[in-house]
């Protein structure tokens, strides 16, 4: 892959974290508290938008896959065995300039500006998400978390035509925001039935949640990573036939479609700052002291 010299501004994204069980721990953020793969020294940063050295107004899909395989030859390019990510295994985004992949550069639409479209990355998961549940157009679809991938989620579901979207988080200020995107129903928790319920969290109580509120026969999709335990009953889900999939990322075509629908949805809430800050931001976000749901660096 020949790799593109890219310049001038880019945009990235961290995720903010609340002190409650209903948290979403950004990935950058969870990679400074525990490097995992994302060995240091390196520039993390996996959701970006920018120039091309030549001018182009782009947005980068950051998982780089073989596009070889099996699973690439069948466009499962997010399930690669050899897939990386930028800004994980390669350089990313924070940084005033970084060389990525031809492939992965995407035109961004004249009407979508910058602070919209550093939030296509989420938006591409909720795409995925909303796939693997069938496409549930006039359906009751529920949503556990209010961080950046539950609000996309809310947001192509709304854009798809969901019957009805009802949202939890245990934080006031983003239930707000949920309402603000056209939620019909917020609360600390789901209550009653769904057709398909979407797991933004990923803890054992949210994926048992997620199980126990759906309709017999219903899907839940898992996107939430907080922790690694199942936490659901699995011979109610047996008795009841309920679907349960986990959901990584997307493939490179529904990055695309992610762009696609961008400049069609709300995307207000992320909060920008300079790159020269990122540091004091990574801290304020990791201490909990901030309600900065999406915090955007601008170099
Ligand atoms: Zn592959």
């Amino acid at each position: 892959m020949a790799p593109l010299a890219t310049s001038c501004v880019w945009y990235s994204t961290l995720t903010g974290t609340l002190r409650s069980p209903i948290e979403t721990a950004g990935s950058e953020l969870h990679g400074i508290q525990n490097p995992g793969f994302r060995v240091p020294p390196l520039i993390m940063g996996h959701e970006f938008v920018g120039h091309t050295s030549d001018g182009r107004r782009v947005a980068v899909d950051p998982l780089v896959s073989c596009g070889e395989c099996d699973l690439c030859a069948t466009g499962h390019t997010q399930l690669c065995r050899s897939r990386q990510l930028l800004g994980a295994h390669l350089a990313g985004g924070f940084a005033e300039r970084v060389s990525v992949p031809e492939s992965s550069v995407h035109n961004l639409p004249d009407d979508l500006d910058w602070d919209r479209a550093a939030l296509i990355e989420p938006v591409a998961n909720a795409v995925h998400a909303w796939a693997l549940a069938g496409e549930p157009r006039g359906k009751r679809i529920g949503i556990i978390g209010c961080g950046p991938i539950g609000l996309a989620c809310l947001e192509v579901a709304r854009y798809n035509g969901a019957a009805s979207v009802a949202c939890a988080d245990l934080s006031g200020e983003r239930r707000a925001v949920a309402v603000g995107i056209d939620a019909d129903h917020v609360g600390d928790a789901l209550e009653g039935e769904f057709d398909v319920i979407f797991d933004a969290v990923g803890t054992g109580g949210t994926r048992r949640a997620s199980v126990e509120r759906l309709i017999p026969g219903g899907t839940t999709i898992w996107l939430g990573l907080s922790n690694a335990d199942a936490g659901f009953d699995a011979a109610h889900a047996v008795r009841m036939e309920k679907n349960i999939r986990g959901s990584f990322a997307y493939t490179d075509a529904q990055f695309v479609e992610a762009i696609t629908m961008a400049p069609h949805l709300d995307l207000s809430w992320s909060t920008t700052y300079p790159l020269t800050e990122g540091a004091e931001v990574f801290n304020q976000l990791m201490a909990g002291g901030t309600t900065t749901i999406k915090a955007l660096l601008r170099p």
